[in-house]
Protein backbone atom coordinates (compact mmCIF):
# COMPACT_ATOMS: atom_id res chain seq x y z
CA UNK A 1 0.00 0.00 0.00
CA UNK A 2 1.66 3.35 -0.80
CA UNK A 3 2.39 5.56 1.80
CA UNK A 4 3.44 9.29 2.22
CA UNK A 5 6.92 8.11 3.52
CA UNK A 6 7.73 5.97 0.35
CA UNK A 7 10.47 8.50 0.45
CA UNK A 8 12.58 6.28 2.55
CA UNK A 9 13.19 3.59 -0.14
CA UNK A 10 15.25 6.04 -1.44
CA UNK A 11 17.43 6.04 1.16
CA UNK A 12 20.79 4.06 2.14
CA UNK A 13 19.96 1.41 4.97
CA UNK A 14 22.63 -0.40 6.73
CA UNK A 15 21.83 -3.83 8.05
CA UNK A 16 24.27 -3.28 11.40
CA UNK A 17 23.52 -6.94 12.31
CA UNK A 18 23.33 -9.91 10.42
CA UNK A 19 23.87 -13.21 9.23
CA UNK A 20 24.12 -15.06 5.78
CA UNK A 21 21.57 -16.83 3.79
CA UNK A 22 21.16 -20.46 2.63
CA UNK A 23 21.80 -20.91 -0.67
CA UNK A 24 20.75 -24.49 -0.78
CA UNK A 25 17.00 -25.55 -1.45
CA UNK A 26 14.70 -25.65 1.18
CA UNK A 27 12.02 -28.62 2.55
CA UNK A 28 9.19 -26.97 4.39
CA UNK A 29 10.48 -28.13 8.18
CA UNK A 30 13.69 -26.64 6.81
CA UNK A 31 11.89 -23.37 5.56
CA UNK A 32 9.70 -23.35 8.81
CA UNK A 33 12.75 -24.00 11.10
CA UNK A 34 14.42 -20.05 9.83
CA UNK A 35 10.78 -18.58 10.37
CA UNK A 36 10.79 -19.15 14.18
CA UNK A 37 13.02 -19.06 17.43
CA UNK A 38 11.84 -22.06 18.50
CA UNK A 39 13.81 -25.21 18.16
CA UNK A 40 10.99 -27.27 17.15
CA UNK A 41 8.12 -28.03 14.85
CA UNK A 42 4.90 -26.08 15.78
CA UNK A 43 2.40 -29.01 16.79
CA UNK A 44 0.77 -30.92 14.92
CA UNK A 45 -1.85 -29.71 12.47
CA UNK A 46 -0.06 -26.26 13.14
CA UNK A 47 2.63 -24.03 11.20
CA UNK A 48 4.94 -21.42 11.56
CA UNK A 49 3.52 -19.53 9.17
CA UNK A 50 0.13 -18.77 11.59
CA UNK A 51 2.77 -16.08 13.38
CA UNK A 52 3.22 -12.35 12.94
CA UNK A 53 6.06 -13.39 10.96
CA UNK A 54 4.46 -15.46 8.87
CA UNK A 55 1.53 -13.38 7.51
CA UNK A 56 4.34 -10.28 6.68
CA UNK A 57 5.96 -13.03 4.41
CA UNK A 58 2.92 -13.71 2.96
CA UNK A 59 2.04 -10.08 2.50
CA UNK A 60 5.32 -9.10 1.25
CA UNK A 61 7.26 -11.62 -0.19
CA UNK A 62 5.58 -13.52 -2.63
CA UNK A 63 5.28 -11.03 -5.42
CA UNK A 64 9.17 -10.88 -5.19
CA UNK A 65 8.93 -14.17 -7.06
CA UNK A 66 5.96 -12.97 -9.71
CA UNK A 67 3.00 -14.21 -6.73
CA UNK A 68 0.45 -12.84 -5.68
CA UNK A 69 0.50 -11.65 -1.92
CA UNK A 70 -1.08 -13.86 0.48
CA UNK A 71 -0.17 -16.95 -2.03
CA UNK A 72 -0.68 -20.37 0.72
CA UNK A 73 2.62 -21.07 2.04
CA UNK A 74 2.84 -24.79 0.03
CA UNK A 75 2.33 -22.41 -3.56
CA UNK A 76 5.18 -20.00 -2.07
CA UNK A 77 7.71 -22.95 -1.47
CA UNK A 78 6.81 -24.57 -4.71
CA UNK A 79 7.54 -21.17 -6.33
CA UNK A 80 11.04 -21.03 -4.05
CA UNK A 81 11.86 -24.22 -4.92
CA UNK A 82 11.44 -23.66 -8.86
CA UNK A 83 13.63 -20.35 -9.20
CA UNK A 84 16.49 -22.20 -7.28
CA UNK A 85 18.01 -20.48 -3.74
CA UNK A 86 20.20 -18.82 -5.67
CA UNK A 87 17.63 -16.92 -7.48
CA UNK A 88 15.26 -17.13 -4.97
CA UNK A 89 18.39 -15.15 -2.77
CA UNK A 90 19.38 -12.29 -5.42
CA UNK A 91 15.64 -11.38 -6.13
CA UNK A 92 14.99 -11.02 -2.19
CA UNK A 93 17.79 -9.69 -1.12
CA UNK A 94 17.89 -6.92 -3.41
CA UNK A 95 14.52 -5.90 -3.25
CA UNK A 96 15.22 -5.61 0.22
CA UNK A 97 17.04 -2.36 -0.47
CA UNK A 98 19.76 -2.85 1.93
CA UNK A 99 22.91 -1.49 0.90
CA UNK A 100 25.43 -2.11 3.15
CA UNK A 101 25.72 -5.84 4.80
CA UNK A 102 27.66 -5.58 8.68
CA UNK A 103 28.00 -9.95 9.04
CA UNK A 104 28.23 -11.76 11.97
CA UNK A 105 30.23 -14.73 11.57
CA UNK A 106 29.74 -17.03 14.36
CA UNK A 107 27.06 -18.97 13.78
CA UNK A 108 27.23 -21.98 12.24
CA UNK A 109 29.19 -20.12 9.20
CA UNK A 110 29.54 -23.65 7.65
CA UNK A 111 25.72 -23.43 6.39
CA UNK A 112 25.62 -19.64 4.97
CA UNK A 113 27.07 -17.30 2.73
CA UNK A 114 30.07 -15.27 3.78
CA UNK A 115 29.94 -11.45 3.92
CA UNK A 116 31.58 -11.29 0.43
CA UNK A 117 28.81 -13.67 -1.01
CA UNK A 118 25.87 -11.71 0.86
CA UNK A 119 27.31 -8.54 -0.83
CA UNK A 120 27.43 -10.06 -4.08
CA UNK A 121 23.98 -11.64 -3.93
CA UNK A 122 23.05 -8.34 -2.76
CA UNK A 123 24.63 -5.83 -4.66
CA UNK A 124 25.43 -4.55 -1.96
CA UNK A 125 28.88 -3.43 0.40
CA UNK A 126 29.61 -6.28 2.84
CA UNK A 127 31.61 -6.31 6.08
CA UNK A 128 32.18 -8.61 8.90
CA UNK A 129 31.69 -8.69 12.52
CA UNK A 130 33.89 -11.92 14.47
CA UNK A 131 31.96 -13.69 17.49
CA UNK A 132 33.81 -13.48 20.79
CA UNK A 133 32.97 -16.83 22.52
CA UNK A 134 33.84 -18.63 18.72
CA UNK A 135 37.38 -17.08 18.89
CA UNK A 136 37.58 -18.08 22.64
CA UNK A 137 36.47 -21.26 22.01
CA UNK A 138 39.06 -22.29 19.32
CA UNK A 139 41.86 -20.63 20.60
CA UNK A 140 41.22 -22.82 24.34
CA UNK A 141 41.17 -25.95 21.89
CA UNK A 142 44.35 -24.99 20.18
CA UNK A 143 46.75 -23.84 23.00
CA UNK A 144 47.34 -24.74 26.81
CA UNK A 145 45.25 -22.37 29.47
CA UNK A 146 48.65 -21.14 30.25
CA UNK A 147 49.01 -19.56 26.63
CA UNK A 148 45.21 -19.11 26.50
CA UNK A 149 45.23 -15.17 27.18
CA UNK A 150 48.36 -14.57 25.10
CA UNK A 151 46.95 -16.60 21.96
CA UNK A 152 43.48 -14.60 22.10
CA UNK A 153 45.37 -11.61 22.15
CA UNK A 154 47.04 -12.35 18.90
CA UNK A 155 43.53 -14.28 17.29
CA UNK A 156 41.56 -11.03 17.86
CA UNK A 157 44.33 -8.52 16.96
CA UNK A 158 44.51 -10.58 13.54
CA UNK A 159 40.74 -10.97 13.28
CA UNK A 160 40.16 -6.77 13.32
CA UNK A 161 42.45 -6.59 10.78
CA UNK A 162 39.53 -6.85 8.67
CA UNK A 163 36.38 -7.59 11.12
CA UNK A 164 34.83 -4.19 11.94
CA UNK A 165 34.14 -5.04 15.66
CA UNK A 166 32.78 -7.83 18.01
CA UNK A 167 29.50 -9.41 18.83
CA UNK A 168 29.14 -11.30 22.63
CA UNK A 169 26.26 -13.79 22.79
CA UNK A 170 26.82 -13.52 26.97
CA UNK A 171 23.12 -13.72 27.04
CA UNK A 172 22.88 -16.82 25.46
CA UNK A 173 26.02 -17.93 28.11
CA UNK A 174 24.59 -17.34 31.35
CA UNK A 175 23.30 -13.87 30.93
CA UNK A 176 24.58 -10.41 32.25
CA UNK A 177 24.82 -10.93 36.08
CA UNK A 178 28.65 -11.11 36.01
CA UNK A 179 31.27 -9.14 37.66
CA UNK A 180 31.49 -5.81 35.62
CA UNK A 181 35.64 -5.40 36.32
CA UNK A 182 37.98 -7.52 33.83
CA UNK A 183 39.42 -10.85 35.52
CA UNK A 184 42.99 -11.06 35.99
CA UNK A 185 45.70 -13.05 34.13
CA UNK A 186 45.88 -16.06 36.76
CA UNK A 187 42.34 -16.43 36.98
CA UNK A 188 41.46 -16.75 33.10
CA UNK A 189 44.18 -19.49 33.19
CA UNK A 190 42.33 -21.15 35.99
CA UNK A 191 39.09 -21.04 34.59
CA UNK A 192 40.54 -22.05 31.17
CA UNK A 193 42.31 -25.05 33.04
CA UNK A 194 38.76 -25.81 34.84
CA UNK A 195 36.62 -25.41 31.11
CA UNK A 196 39.31 -27.94 29.58
CA UNK A 197 38.75 -30.65 32.74
CA UNK A 198 34.77 -29.78 32.13
CA UNK A 199 34.55 -30.64 28.48
CA UNK A 200 34.34 -34.76 28.04
CA UNK A 201 37.17 -35.93 25.77
CA UNK A 202 35.89 -35.90 22.09
CA UNK A 203 33.15 -32.65 23.18
CA UNK A 204 33.83 -29.31 21.47
CA UNK A 205 34.32 -26.72 24.17
CA UNK A 206 31.58 -24.88 24.74
CA UNK A 207 31.95 -21.39 26.98
CA UNK A 208 29.88 -20.87 29.38
CA UNK A 209 32.93 -19.23 32.50
CA UNK A 210 31.75 -16.28 33.46
CA UNK A 211 35.56 -15.17 33.87
CA UNK A 212 36.02 -16.04 30.08
CA UNK A 213 33.51 -14.29 28.98
CA UNK A 214 34.13 -10.96 30.63
CA UNK A 215 37.95 -11.67 29.58
CA UNK A 216 36.58 -11.36 26.28
CA UNK A 217 34.46 -8.50 26.52
CA UNK A 218 37.65 -6.23 28.34
CA UNK A 219 40.22 -7.53 25.63
CA UNK A 220 37.25 -5.57 23.21
CA UNK A 221 37.30 -3.02 25.00
CA UNK A 222 40.92 -1.78 25.19
CA UNK A 223 40.63 -2.61 22.01
CA UNK A 224 38.12 0.52 21.56
CA UNK A 225 35.93 -1.49 19.27
CA UNK A 226 32.09 -1.64 18.73
CA UNK A 227 30.76 -4.21 21.01
CA UNK A 228 27.75 -6.23 19.69
CA UNK A 229 25.76 -7.56 22.52
CA UNK A 230 22.22 -10.07 21.89
CA UNK A 231 19.86 -8.42 24.52
CA UNK A 232 16.88 -9.83 25.24
CA UNK A 233 14.53 -11.82 22.87
CA UNK A 234 16.18 -15.30 20.92
CA UNK A 235 15.75 -18.81 20.94
CA UNK A 236 15.06 -21.02 24.30
CA UNK A 237 18.88 -21.03 25.10
CA UNK A 238 18.07 -17.29 26.27
CA UNK A 239 17.16 -16.92 29.89
CA UNK A 240 15.28 -13.81 29.16
CA UNK A 241 15.30 -12.77 32.85
CA UNK A 242 19.07 -12.91 32.56
CA UNK A 243 19.40 -10.57 29.45
CA UNK A 244 17.76 -7.27 30.52
CA UNK A 245 20.60 -4.43 29.34
CA UNK A 246 20.15 -2.52 33.09
CA UNK A 247 21.95 -5.40 34.39
CA UNK A 248 24.88 -3.93 32.16
CA UNK A 249 24.93 -1.22 33.91
CA UNK A 250 27.78 -0.77 35.84
CA UNK A 251 29.87 -2.60 32.91
CA UNK A 252 28.95 0.36 30.65
CA UNK A 253 30.19 2.79 33.20
CA UNK A 254 33.10 0.93 33.90
CA UNK A 255 33.96 1.07 30.14
CA UNK A 256 33.15 4.67 29.64
CA UNK A 257 36.65 6.87 27.96
CA UNK A 258 37.64 3.70 26.96
CA UNK A 259 36.47 4.16 23.06
CA UNK A 260 34.68 0.84 23.11
CA UNK A 261 30.98 0.81 21.98
CA UNK A 262 28.33 -0.56 22.92
CA UNK A 263 25.75 -2.19 20.25
CA UNK A 264 22.67 -3.79 22.08
CA UNK A 265 20.89 -5.85 19.10
CA UNK A 266 17.69 -6.74 19.38
CA UNK A 267 16.91 -5.68 22.76
CA UNK A 268 12.46 -6.66 23.28
CA UNK A 269 11.31 -6.60 25.19
CA UNK A 270 13.80 -4.42 26.55
CA UNK A 271 13.45 -1.81 24.05
CA UNK A 272 12.70 0.87 26.42
CA UNK A 273 15.24 -0.14 29.03
CA UNK A 274 17.77 0.19 26.07
CA UNK A 275 16.87 3.54 24.81
CA UNK A 276 17.45 4.61 28.44
CA UNK A 277 20.98 3.14 28.32
CA UNK A 278 21.13 4.44 24.95
CA UNK A 279 20.11 8.30 26.06
CA UNK A 280 22.66 8.14 29.27
CA UNK A 281 25.55 6.71 28.21
CA UNK A 282 27.38 8.30 25.31
CA UNK A 283 29.14 4.99 23.83
CA UNK A 284 25.91 2.97 24.00
CA UNK A 285 23.56 2.63 20.90
CA UNK A 286 20.25 -0.36 20.35
CA UNK A 287 18.34 -1.44 17.76
CA UNK A 288 15.26 -3.21 17.52
CA UNK A 289 15.97 -5.95 14.81
CA UNK A 290 14.88 -9.06 15.11
CA UNK A 291 11.57 -8.10 16.96
CA UNK A 292 11.04 -6.11 13.75
CA UNK A 293 10.09 -9.55 11.68
CA UNK A 294 9.07 -11.20 14.72
CA UNK A 295 6.10 -8.76 15.78
CA UNK A 296 5.17 -8.14 12.08
CA UNK A 297 1.70 -6.00 11.31
CA UNK A 298 2.47 -4.49 15.23
CA UNK A 299 6.63 -3.82 14.77
CA UNK A 300 5.62 -0.45 13.87
CA UNK A 301 4.58 0.54 17.67
CA UNK A 302 7.87 -1.47 18.17
CA UNK A 303 9.96 1.10 16.37
CA UNK A 304 8.05 4.01 17.95
CA UNK A 305 8.40 2.25 21.56
CA UNK A 306 12.71 2.03 20.70
CA UNK A 307 12.54 6.01 19.56
CA UNK A 308 11.00 7.41 22.90
CA UNK A 309 14.14 8.06 24.64
CA UNK A 310 16.87 6.78 22.25
CA UNK A 311 18.87 9.63 20.78
CA UNK A 312 17.86 9.57 17.05
CA UNK A 313 22.25 9.49 16.60
CA UNK A 314 21.81 5.86 18.77
CA UNK A 315 19.58 3.87 16.79
CA UNK A 316 20.63 1.55 14.08
CA UNK A 317 18.25 -0.87 11.70
CA UNK A 318 19.26 -4.28 11.79
CA UNK A 319 17.28 -7.05 10.53
CA UNK A 320 19.34 -9.89 12.76
CA UNK A 321 18.01 -12.08 9.92
CA UNK A 322 20.04 -15.64 9.70
CA UNK A 323 19.47 -18.27 6.62
CA UNK A 324 16.44 -16.98 4.55
CA UNK A 325 16.90 -14.34 2.61
CA UNK A 326 12.78 -13.47 3.34
CA UNK A 327 13.94 -12.01 6.47
CA UNK A 328 16.11 -9.21 5.22
CA UNK A 329 13.73 -8.01 2.88
CA UNK A 330 10.72 -8.18 5.89
CA UNK A 331 13.19 -6.43 7.93
CA UNK A 332 13.63 -3.65 5.65
CA UNK A 333 10.06 -3.09 4.24
CA UNK A 334 8.35 -3.22 7.82
CA UNK A 335 11.31 -0.99 9.32
CA UNK A 336 11.29 1.62 6.67
CA UNK A 337 7.22 1.48 7.38
CA UNK A 338 7.36 1.53 11.19
CA UNK A 339 10.09 4.51 10.66
CA UNK A 340 8.03 6.41 8.18
CA UNK A 341 4.96 6.02 10.21
CA UNK A 342 6.38 7.56 13.32
CA UNK A 343 7.69 10.33 11.60
CA UNK A 344 4.82 11.18 10.32
CA UNK A 345 3.00 10.80 13.61
CA UNK A 346 5.41 13.24 15.73
CA UNK A 347 5.50 15.13 12.54
CA UNK A 348 1.80 15.79 12.67
CA UNK A 349 1.53 16.28 16.65
CA UNK A 350 4.41 18.84 16.34
CA UNK A 351 5.23 20.06 12.64
CA UNK A 352 8.46 18.78 12.09
CA UNK A 353 9.57 19.84 8.77
CA UNK A 354 9.79 17.26 6.11
CA UNK A 355 13.90 17.83 5.83
CA UNK A 356 14.08 17.52 9.08
CA UNK A 357 12.06 13.98 9.38
CA UNK A 358 14.66 12.92 5.99
CA UNK A 359 17.82 14.40 8.37
CA UNK A 360 16.74 11.80 11.51
CA UNK A 361 16.02 9.02 9.11
CA UNK A 362 19.07 9.25 7.05
CA UNK A 363 20.79 8.91 10.85
CA UNK A 364 19.24 6.09 11.90
CA UNK A 365 19.30 4.46 8.43
CA UNK A 366 22.84 4.71 7.77
CA UNK A 367 24.78 7.37 9.04
CA UNK A 368 24.85 6.15 12.84
CA UNK A 369 26.48 2.99 11.15
CA UNK A 370 28.79 4.59 9.34
CA UNK A 371 30.04 6.46 12.21
CA UNK A 372 30.10 3.39 15.07
CA UNK A 373 31.56 1.14 12.71
CA UNK A 374 34.03 3.43 11.13
CA UNK A 375 32.51 2.14 6.89
CA UNK A 376 32.85 4.29 3.99
CA UNK A 377 31.08 4.56 1.77
CA UNK A 378 32.67 1.92 -0.23
CA UNK A 379 32.21 -0.41 2.96
CA UNK A 380 35.82 -0.44 4.02
CA UNK A 381 36.67 0.55 7.67
CA UNK A 382 38.18 3.89 7.85
CA UNK A 383 40.07 3.16 11.05
CA UNK A 384 38.34 5.92 12.84
CA UNK A 385 37.21 4.23 15.42
CA UNK A 386 40.50 2.37 16.39
ZN1 LIG B 1 22.27 -12.28 15.24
Amino acid sequence: MPTSTEWLTTLDLVDHHCHGVVESDLTRPQFEDLITESDVPAPAGTTHFDTQLGMALRAHCPPVLDLPAFASPDDYLARRAELGAHEVNQRLLRASGITDYVVETGFRPDLILSPEQMGERGAARSAEVVRLELLAEQVAAAHDPADFLTAFRARLDHELTRAVGVKSVAAYRGGFELDPTPPGEEEVTRAVVQWRAQTPEGQPLRLTDPVLIRAGWWEAIHRAVPIQLHVGYGDPDVDLHRTNPLLLSDLLRNARCSGASFLLLHCYPFHREAGYLAHVFEHVYCDVGLAVNYTGAQSAQVIAESLELTPFHKALFSSDAWGAAELFHLGAVLFRRGLGEALERWAAADGWPAEEQERIARMICSENARRVYGLDRTGRATGETR
